[in-house]
């Protein structure tokens, strides 16, 4: 089959036409950083209109680029959660007026569902069981993959999510936004020097990262001249660890030997190299940088998932801004 996947989550607008399990024929991904960044983070009202100015554009353009017709789909994938629910709307409205006028059937997509799933693209042998470490500006869990569509919760985070921590920190140290990519590439230029706090570091499989980002805080404060290449190493070392040690040592235990990044976070080389330490004795699977981060690619091969299965959506279907993993 061949899937149109849209995604509009947040404040990327993107349209990926997929055949089969894992071939892009187009991926579109417009980002909205340059127009978020003034603000220092993402405004939704100005998100969504966004939105309304790409989709139609982008959709276009994904079809053109893949060489097929709106005939040739047999299927419209749209995440419908979670997200901020006017960015949501968007392309949740414009996938039901497709499926109406095209005649295709509509599939619902969890957006942490497709965050998991860009790793199938990447790996189509994968199969579970599997660990998952879900790591995004707006989630982080430790997951067990029992099977394709059933994730269980093992740990997830109290407070800010890694994402949200790279985010903060990063305004802090006057980096600008998103953080998470800033704060990765000067901490290459840094040392990992100063010993910020890992909160529940051996407690359990659930995470804290509100106090390691106060601590920065106050770090910064009574040292208004250590580096900042410095301070970025140190906070996310204390971070990156504290990810791998839960997620490896929950692998370890339960002998489960693949574990799977995904979301945003999942882009960091800290990360990546940190748990390929663990290449030994475990499988670490990644996707590639440009399918980490929001992306229609990812949306659309959760949507095969369903669509292999005859799981269709009716277009009632709302958007649901706080969306959980219980729910597919
Ligand atoms: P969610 O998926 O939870 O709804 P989201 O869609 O906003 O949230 P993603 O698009 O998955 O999140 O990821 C964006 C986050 O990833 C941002 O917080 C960003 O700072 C972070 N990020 C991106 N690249 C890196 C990197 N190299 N290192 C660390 N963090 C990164
Ligand atoms: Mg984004
Ligand atoms: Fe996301």
């Amino acid at each position: 089959p061949i899937i149109l996947g849209i995604e509009t989550s947040c404040d990327e607008t993107s349209v990926c036409l997929l055949k089969g399990k894992d071939k892009i024929l187009s991926n579109i991904v417009v980002s909205q950083i340059d127009i978020h960044k003034v603000f220092g983070g993402v405004v939704p009202e100005v998100a969504a209109r966004k939105h309304i100015d790409f989709m139609y554009k982008i959709t276009k353009q994904a079809f053109k680029e893949a060489e097929i017709t709106t005939e040739d789909i047999n299927a419209i994938a749209v995440t419908y959660g979670p997200g901020l629910v006017g960015a949501l709307l968007i392309g949740l409205n414009f996938a039901k007026a497709l499926s109406i006028s095209l005649n295709k059937p509509l599939i619902k997509v969890n957006h942490l569902m497709g965050h998991i799933y860009a790793n199938f693209i990447e790996y189509p042998n994968l199969k579970p069981p599997f660990i998952v470490l879900l790591v995004s500006g707006g989630h982080t869990m430790i997951l067990k993959a029992n099977d394709y569509m059933d994730f269980e919760i093992i740990g997830q985070t109290r407070d800010d999510a890694a994402g949200e921590a790279f985010d903060k920190v990063s305004r802090m140290l006057d980096f600008g936004y998103p953080g998470g990519p800033i704060i990765d590439s000067y901490a290459k230029k840094g040392k990992d020097i100063y010993k910020f706090p890992k909160p529940l570091y051996n407690n359990g499989y659930d995470f804290s990262f509100s106090g390691l980002k106060t601590s920065v805080l106050y770090f910064m404060k009574d040292n208004p001249n250590a580096k900042k290449e410095d301070i970025a190493a140190s906070f996310q070392n204390a971070l990156v660890d504290t990810l791998v040690h839960k997620v490896t040592k929950y692998a370890i235990k339960n002998k489960i030997n693949d574990i799977v990044i995904a979301g945003g976070v999942a882009a960091n080389s800290s990360l990546r190299k940190k748990l390929s330490e663990f290449s030994s004795k475990l499988n670490i699977y990644y996707p590639s940088i440009e399918i980490c981060t929001d992306n229609a690619a990812m949306i659309a091969r959760a949507g095969y998932e369903k669509y292999i299965r005859n799981i269709f959506s009716d277009l009632n279907v709302d958007a649901a801004p706080n969306l959980s993993l219980k729910e597919l």
